[in-house]
C-alpha cells in the first residue's frame, strides 16, 4: 500500500538523517511524489517534519528550530529559513 510505503520512506529519512541529511531529503522527496501519484495524503505528523519550501526533512535541534508562540507552533527550517506556523492544540501534538 502506498501509505505504508510513504511511512517507510519517512522512517528511512529519519534513520539516515544523522549520517546524510541530503539523503533523507531525497527519501522525503520520494515519499511526497508517491503521495501525489497515488493520491494518498501524507499524514499530518509526517508532513510537519518536512519543509514546504525546500523539502528538507526537519529534525528539531539539528536543522530546524521549533518555538511555541501565541498558541502557534513555529518551525523554522535552517536550510532555507522558511517559517511554518501551525495551531497548537491543547491535547498535544
Ligand atoms: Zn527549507
Amino acid at each position: 500500500m502506498a501509505a505504508q510505503r510513504i511511512r517507510q520512506l519517512f522512517e528511512m529519512a529519519d534513520e539516515i538523517f544523522k549520517q546524510d541529511p541530503m539523503m533523507s531529503k531525497r527519501y522525503v522527496y520520494l515519499a511526497r511524489r508517491m503521495g501525489m501519484r497515488h493520491r494518498v495524503r501524507i499524514p499530518a505528523e509526517l508532513k510537519r517534519r518536512v519543509c514546504k519550501e525546500c523539502g528538507a526533512y526537519l529534525v528539531p535541534g539539528a536543522n530546524c528550530r521549533v518555538r511555541i508562540k501565541n498558541n502557534m507552533i513555529i518551525t523554522m527550517c535552517m536550510d532555507c529559513e522558511h517559517l511554518m506556523r501551525k495551531p497548537f492544540s491543547k491535547t498535544g501534538i
